[in-house]
């Protein structure tokens, strides 16, 4: 079996490693807080002391780190950066959100070190990750892609090629896109329904089984109902998110109304001090008082 490396074990990679560990596969791990690496090296994971040791003592490298600059730190660090390694023949596959052209960038300087990459971000939340039932979006070389499927599919459900580098990150960007509507839907119908006396808990449930049914509704309206405002997902993962999409689609020459509203406000929770709170914290931003 290959030996998989994996770099930034929180809330998702955490998760997403675990499900490779108990498939059987030696990891090497590295985190910038080596506490988020415990639990993973109780199950057997060898944790490494930087991005360049995992990828020199693995096969096929993943990273699930938080920010854009955080995967040039892990990627381009000319002394601990993955592609410091020697990485000939090997596979680096970045599951993080991140801008599209960074994807690219990362495809190009792998292939210059006779090395591939695939850009693999996901979708599902905290819970998709732990129940590995992810949506997992690539984009890259088919036949890498092909040769990794076995491993995606032990972190998720779907797992599709959308094309060439760039192409999973430009699908993420879809996919948030419909969560930052589908998330003032929610928010805003919550607020309604308690100023209405409606029970909420009997609402979402009426309304989950008709064409309002959504992940959101699902999954983050229930932790708005019992007061949980723990992240699943960082409003400021969100924010990042946001903004990577609102400049794709700026430089597409298009212009989102709807998501840069949506923005505009998680940006204000962000502004508060909230930004480390989950995403359904929205609610707050419209009624402060009703959850
Ligand atoms: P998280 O809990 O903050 O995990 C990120 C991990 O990466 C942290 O443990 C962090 O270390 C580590 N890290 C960051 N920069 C690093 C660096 N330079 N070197 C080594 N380790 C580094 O965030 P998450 O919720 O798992 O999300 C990870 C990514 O997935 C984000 O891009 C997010 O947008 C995306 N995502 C999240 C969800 C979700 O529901 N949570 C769903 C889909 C996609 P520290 O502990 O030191 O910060």
């Amino acid at each position: 079996m290959e030996t998989i490396g994996w770099i930034g074990t929180g809330i998702m990679g955490n998760s997403m490693c675990a499900h490779l560990l108990d498939a059987g596969y030696s990891c090497c791990i590295f985190n910038r807080t080596e506490e988020k690496e415990k639990q993973l090296i109780a199950k057997g994971a060898v944790p490494c002391a930087s991005p360049a040791e995992v990828a020199s003592r693995s096969d096929i490298i993943f990273t699930m780190v938080g920010y854009p600059s955080d995967v040039q730190q892990v990627y381009f660090d000319s002394a601990k950066g993955c592609l410091s390694a020697d990485v000939k023949g090997k596979v680096l596959v970045d599951m993080t959100t991140t801008e599209p052209k960074l994807a690219k960038e990362i495809f190009l300087r792998a292939v210059g070190k006779g090395a591939s990459s695939l850009d693999a971000p996901v979708s599902g939340g905290d819970r998709g990750a732990r129940e590995a039932t992810l949506s997992i979006m690539v984009g890259g070389d088919e036949k890498v892609f092909e040769r990794i499927l076995p491993l995606f599919q032990i972190m998720g459900k779907s797992v599709i090629y959308e094309g060439p580098a760039g192409s999973g990150q430009h699908t993420k960007m879809a996919n948030q896109i419909v969560i930052s509507g589908t998330m003032i839907g929610v928010c805003e119908a919550m607020v309604y329904a308690r100023r209405a006396g409606l029970d909420v808990t009997r609402m979402l449930r009426t309304i989950g089984g008709g064409a309002a049914g959504c992940w959101t509704l699902d999954n983050l309206a229930p932790r708005v109902v019992k007061g949980d405002f723990n992240p699943g997902f960082m409003i400021d993962h969100f924010v990042k998110d946001m903004k990577i999409a609102i400049d794709e689609s700026k430089a597409m020459g298009l212009n989102l109304p709807g998501l840069k509203l949506v923005c505009s406000i998680y940006e204000g929770l962000a502004a508060d001090g909230k930004g480390r709170l989950g995403t359904q914290s929205l609610v707050k931003a419209i009624d402060s008082l009703a959850f």
